[in-house]
């Protein structure tokens, strides 16, 4: 079963690498991250010189390792790519970094789980273009400084909060990304419609843009998935019918809501009596990690209205309620 998963994630990631726009001017919204990017990067190359680290924040599949392509692309330099969980012990960074070609651009995903040794390794690299390489064991052990080329880590983090503050430091930009809009959705559907060779109607694009929670890579996502649905049923052309439809039939609410986002706020309601419940505890009743729900599930939530919150928990708001059709237990309506 893990295989079969394996292979689709392979499978989406494959879909999605050829959908990623290829340059700034190609990646919609966003406008004030692109706006501050090309000023760094203009600057760096007028000057001749690799830019500063740039950080990038925002939650999942709002376009954080396209951006670090295209940063790549624009300062024609090579792109290495790894992430914090990827990098299990600081000679893994060790051995990374000291392969680094001048000018390179090192991508790092999920920064912010990096383990603390090669976190600081990583910052001492990030300053002084230098690393300590360790040779030997125990007390005979030795640290042999090594020259680094000059390169730009690039690193993206679901929240710069979680960055400890020694290593956000080290990066001179940070950009957010932020959720876009539909009509900016509308946009990325129609691109990759265009890509994918498919006709999709403006009003089936706005649909599908409506029920990406904000996402581009949902947003992609849904697009293939409706398609295929398109492709079995009908003509293959993207019909508002045709959408709605496939949207029914892969379990996409009006509000963008899907399986895992109802099972969490409907725990909360019928479990928990409406919270307030910790994240752990709500995470473990739906059967998923902590993080998913923290960094996927919840913000949507928050934004939408649908989970609140508190010191003491998260809690079902009116709305979550009303959203599964339920009645609020008078103390969750205050
Ligand atoms: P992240 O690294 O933040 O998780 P990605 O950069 O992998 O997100 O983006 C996920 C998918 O969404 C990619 O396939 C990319 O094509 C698409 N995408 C992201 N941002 C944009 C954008 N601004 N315009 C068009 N497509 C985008």
């Amino acid at each position: 079963r893990d295989l079969v998963r394996a292979e689709a994630a392979a499978l989406e990631r494959a879909a999605e690498g050829a959908l990623r726009p290829k340059d700034l001017g190609e990646f919609v919204g966003q406008t004030r991250v692109r706006e501050q990017l090309s000023l760094v990067l203009d600057a760096a190359s007028a000057r001749g010189r690799s830019p500063e680290h740039m950080l990038l924040s925002g939650p999942p599949g709002l376009g954080k390792t396209t951006l670090a392509m295209i940063i790549a692309r624009e300062l024609g330099a090579p792109l290495r790519i790894t992430s914090g969980p990827a990098v299990q012990h600081a000679g893994d960074l060790a051995a990374i970094l000291s392969s680094l070609e001048e000018g390179e651009v090192l991508f790092i995903d999920e920064i912010h789980r990096l383990a603390r040794p090669a976190e600081e390794m990583l910052y001492m690299a990030m300053e002084d273009f230098r690393v300590d390489v360790v040779v030997g064991k125990g007390v005979g052990a030795t640290a042999i400084p090594l020259e680094l080329p000059p390169f730009t880590a690039v690193g993206a983090t679901t929240r710069a909060g979680l960055l400890p503050s020694p290593l956000r430091d080290r990066f001179g930009f940070t950009g957010h990304l932020d959720f876009y809009s539909a009509a900016e959705l509308a946009q990325v559907i129609e691109r990759s419609a265009g890509r994918l060779e498919i006709a999709v109607d403006p009003d089936a694009a706005h649909e599908i843009a409506s029920r990406s929670r904000g996402t581009p890579r949902i947003a992609n996502r849904l697009l293939r998935r409706v398609r295929d649905f398109a492709e079995v049923r009908g003509t293959g052309d993207i019909t508002i019918d045709s959408a709605l439809e496939a949207l029914r039939v892969y379990e996409v609410d009006q509000r963008g809501l899907d399986r895992l986002d109802r099972a969490v706020i409907s725990a909360l309601c019928t479990k928990f009596g409406g919270g307030p419940v910790g994240l752990s505890t709500l995470a473990i009743a739906v059967g998923e990690e902590t993080e998913t729900v923290e960094t996927v599930v919840e913000p949507f939530l928050v934004r939408e209205g649908l989970l609140g919150r508190t010191p003491r928990g998260r809690i079902a708001t009116p709305a979550a309620w009303e959203h599964l059709g339920l009645a609020a237990p008078p103390q969750s309506a205050q």
